[in-house]
């Protein structure tokens, strides 16, 4: 039989915490993904993806 330590008084309040430490992401308002923006952000939240392929619109325009 392993000798492994455990300590369940203090698994699960970490697990707990580090889930609402993460703050919630805006949804890419072209594919829905989760952007890299938090839902307080104001104005169009795109994920990288659909950021990246804005610009090369935007620079193939000009
Ligand atoms: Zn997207």
């Amino acid at each position: 039989m392993p000798d492994t330590p455990q300590s369940p008084a203090s698994a699960a309040p970490s697990a707990e915490r580090s889930r609402t430490a993460e703050e919630p992401r805006a949804a890419c308002v072209l594919c829905q993904e989760p952007s890299e923006y938090p839902e307080s952000h104001r104005g169009i939240t795109l994920c990288p993806r659909c950021a990246w392929l804005e610009g090369q619109r935007t620079a193939c325009s000009g």
